[in-house]
């Protein structure tokens, strides 16, 4: 298994066309605005290395009769579930935000499953990639959401929108289109394009599981922007180590050999995909987002003794609502993981109905989190002024005693980070529509909710059913 530093050296070995501002960033892992994601990932390594966490962070993998590195697993047994979910919270609370290695550990496990009913062919050579990518202990890309245009119309009204095969060659197929909001691609080894929803007869062209490397000519990537970005890494940054990333792809006719093609065209392999990927993936957010707000409680609490007011009860009680909140979604998550079955293929998969819960949970908890975050905070938490003006030689003395020192203004500024700053893309705006917006959610729920047991349960209660 690749250590961190290993990693980071592996990303200047690919030759990426990454933009960031309109200009062609040369070296990533130098960037300001990369290198926090690229730290977040590179924790993911740290931690395998790590006797303390060792056990969590790696898993033997009967597919390659090695030890790899649990984001390349394949989820073998029902704890590989749970241990999944226990590792992404103590990885949320190292770094405060996303780690981008999750999209691609779903995926992998969906696209097994996936690639073993479209046959043998199919999973052959899924396998075999993937044996590949545990040995060399890659980072992947898991790209499925489409740009999708106008929501009313079907791929084939907007082919544009839409990832798609555009020609056959050479023993393998073209892709031309763009996957959005890529988390941690930049900072990848490979993509892993999915269709990002069921496909029907006649739009075979859009269903297309493939892999290539993050640099194959016709791929660019474009940085998406974040709030506050232009502090990163600097000493108002508020988190200066860490942060999360989410990329543009754009596809302008990639070449991708038959060899890594897994999908093209199968439909009914492609519905179990994105079923199977949406489970997983749903139950994922009980580990990270639970980490992430460990921190935000942390810095509360610790404010609150900053000024004073920790033995107040109605902070006390709001510091215990955070944490039950916070539970409330771990709980969910580590439940739906534990209430497993296996799949034929041999993975192990979620409870769809409490993964969705799990993910639904996320969409508002993070926000009431937050909410209870500025209360507890105070207003400085939007006005402070900079760390270097704390230090300014004129006032900064004056200054200090006005707004509490370099201990309260990096609190302050960690608060506002993960509020409202870069990173809240990860603990906000992710938490409502990665994975699926909350609707995604609640027709999951509709559709697999037994609710004529339900009906029996009260017509038996109300003596309906007595004759
Ligand atoms: C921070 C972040 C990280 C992400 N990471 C990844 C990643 O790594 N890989 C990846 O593939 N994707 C990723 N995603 C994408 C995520 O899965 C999508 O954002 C999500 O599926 C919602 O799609 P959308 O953004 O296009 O929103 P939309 O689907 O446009 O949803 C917006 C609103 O429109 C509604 N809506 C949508 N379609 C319809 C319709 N037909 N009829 C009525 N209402 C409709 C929705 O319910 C919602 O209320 C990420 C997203 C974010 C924000």
């Amino acid at each position: 298994m690749r250590t961190a530093p290993e990693y980071i050296d592996s990303l200047r070995q690919r030759n990426l066309r990454l933009f960031v501002d309109g200009e062609l960033v040369r070296d990533p892992v130098s960037h300001p605005k990369v290198r926090p994601a690229i730290n977040a990932v590179a924790a993911t390594y740290e931690l395998a290395h790590d006797p303390a966490y060792r056990e969590l962070a790696t898993a033997h993998s009967a597919l390659s009769n090695i030890r790899v590195n649990r984001f390349c697993h394949l989820f073998e047994e029902p704890q590989d579930l749970i241990r999944k979910v226990e590792l992404q919270r103590v990885l949320g609370r190292l770094t405060g935000t996303c780690f981008q290695r999750c999209v691609g550990m779903d995926g992998l496990n969906a696209l097994f499953i996936a690639t073993w009913e479209a046959g043998k062919d199919a999973h052959t050579r899924f396998v075999q990639w993937l044996r590949g990518v545990q040995h060399r202990d890659e980072v992947i890309c898991g790209a499925m959401t489409d740009a999708k245009g106008d929501r009313r119309k079907r791929p084939a009204a907007q082919p544009d929108q839409f990832l798609r095969i555009v020609e056959r060659r050479d023993g393998g197929v073209v892709l031309r289109g763009a996957k959005l909001h890529q988390t941690g691609a930049a900072n990848s080894h490979q993509i892993l394009v999915m269709p990002g929803m069921a496909m029907r007869p006649g739009e075979e062209e859009f269903v297309v599981a493939a892999a290539m490397p993050v640099d194959a000519p016709g791929i660019t990537m474009v940085l998406g922007r974040q709030p506050s970005d232009g502090r990163k890494g600097g000493v108002d940054a508020g988190n200066a180590k860490y942060g999360g990333q989410e990329v543009v792809v754009l596809f302008d006719d990639v070449f991708v050999p038959g060899s890594r093609v897994f999908l093209d065209g199968e439909l009914a392999p492609a519905a179990t995909l994105v079923e199977a990927f949406a489970g997983y993936h749903r139950a994922s957010y009980g580990g990270c987002k639970p980490g992430n707000l460990d921190v935000l409680i942390g810095a509360s609490r610790l404010l609150a003794r900053l000024h004073g007011v920790e033995q107040a009860s109605h902070i006390r009680d709001k510091l215990v609502e955070m944490a039950h909140l916070t539970e409330t979604v771990h709980g969910v998550g580590l439940a739906a993981s534990a209430r497993s079955h296996q799949h034929k293929a041999g993975p192990w998969q979620v409870d769809q109905i409490l993964a969705n819960v799990c993910k639904h949970n996320v969409t508002r908890i993070p926000y009431e989190i937050v909410r209870l975050a500025e209360d507890l905070a105070g207003g400085l938490v939007a006005t402070m002024p900079s760390l270097a003006d704390l230090q300014h030689p004129e006032f900064g003395e004056q200054l200090r005693r006005a707004v509490g020192g370099e201990e309260r203004a990096k609190l302050l500024r960690l608060v506002e980070w993960m509020s409202y700053g870069a990173g809240a893309v990860p603990l906000r705006i992710e938490c409502m529509h990665g994975a699926g917006s909350p609707q995604a959610q609640r027709i999951v729920l509709e559709r697999n909710i037994d609710w004529e047991t339900r009906v029996q349960h009260a017509r038996r209660l109300a003596g309906l059913d007595n004759s």
